[in-house]
């Protein structure tokens, strides 16, 4: 089959005909439709992250089809031909004390899809079928694949914002796209950050319904009650914590940051906070994509056929797209 293969961090992906993966017992093999480029696949493949598999296939938002079933039980309902959804979580050990207190986003020996194990930057992908969501057959794979790391990150990015309704989104791509709506459907005011000049992206976000769009350094017309940082610039912390009311809290989304500049202890004060968000529970997973057809959530994307992976990554990389790049082999 075909597949984009990361051979050593800081290169290109290349080409490679490669073997049809075998699903081993409790996997299927499922046939890509598709798979949306993700801001931490840059980061795996610049080398930000600790001890990724190599060779690898990155990709951890992919849309595909049941082909086949490993060894041993048919596993979780799951039939053959039937639309499923592969996020970031590949495997959790179901024994360790975060696995165990509902936390398996936190599992010291999670298994993530694209990073440790191979995901779908190809034609087949082999998966968990524990950790595969059912997705409804007629959903189109190219709108559904950024929901499975983008919305679903964002969406707990979301929910760890508490009832804000006042909410600020530094960085306005693939996951804030998505955040918004979900947002707005639960009647809160989102103001988007965006680089200086970037007046493309202000546009899109005003036109999505924020009710400011404007640079990161500059001040909202008014105090937000939270604050998600999606941008991998730790500069934004600090910036995002002085948008906030008392009482409020940053939420950082992303895997990968610059470090966070030092800044007063007057800022944090008054019970600010500041959290991060790392990977996802399958129960986020089913609470989003339950929720997503009744915003109902509207991806926009920009489709390049698997042999243009480097190009799509380079367009994300400098902030050249509006929503989320998908892939199609
Ligand atoms: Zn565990
Ligand atoms: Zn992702």
């Amino acid at each position: 089959m075909k597949a984009l293969v990361l051979e050593s961090c800081g290169q290109p992906l290349v080409p490679r005909e490669v073997e049809r993966p075998a699903p081993g017992p409790g996997q299927v093999l499922v046939k890509v439709a598709a798979c949306a480029v993700c801001r931490t696949d840059l980061h795996v493949i610049d080398g930000e992250l600790p001890h990724p598999k190599l060779p690898l296939i990155p990709g951890h938002e992919i849309v595909g089809t049941i082909e086949a079933f490993g060894p041993g039980e048919a596993a979780c309902g799951l039939q053959i031909g039937q639309r499923v959804g592969i996020p970031w979580l590949g495997w959790t050990c179901g024994a360790c004390e975060y696995c165990r207190s509902g936390r398996e986003n936190l599992c010291d020996a999670a298994e993530f899809t694209g990073y440790t194990r191979d995901g779908g930057y190809a034609e087949y992908t082999v998966a968990d079928a524990r950790y595969c969501f059912p997705l409804p057959g007629d959903a189109e794979a190219v709108s559904v694949a950024p929901l499975l790391c983008a919305g679903l990150i964002g969406y707990r990015s979301l929910v760890k914002a508490g009832n804000a309704h006042r909410l600020g989104l530094y960085g306005f791509g693939a996951a804030a796209h998505i955040v918004i709506q979900v947002a707005l459907h639960q009647g809160r005011e989102v103001f988007a950050f965006t680089r200086r000049g970037d007046n493309a992206a202000q546009a899109f976000a005003r036109r999505l319904g924020a009710v400011w769009a404007g640079a990161s350094d500059e001040k909202p017309p008014e105090l937000l009650d939270a604050a998600i940082v999606f941008a991998p610039s730790g500069e934004l912390v600090p910036l995002a914590l002085r948008s906030l009311h008392k009482g409020g809290i940053v939420v950082c989304g992303g895997i990968h940051m610059s470090d966070i500049p030092s800044f007063p202890y007057s800022d944090l004060w008054q019970e600010r906070s500041i959290c991060s968000v790392a990977n996802l529970t399958r129960r986020d997973g089913e609470e989003f994509l339950r929720l997503a057809p009744q915003v109902p959530v509207q991806v926009t994307t920009e489709r390049f056929p698997l042999v243009a992976a480097n190009e799509a990554l380079q367009r994300l990389r400098s902030g050249r797209l509006n929503g989320a790049a998908v892939l199609v082999p």
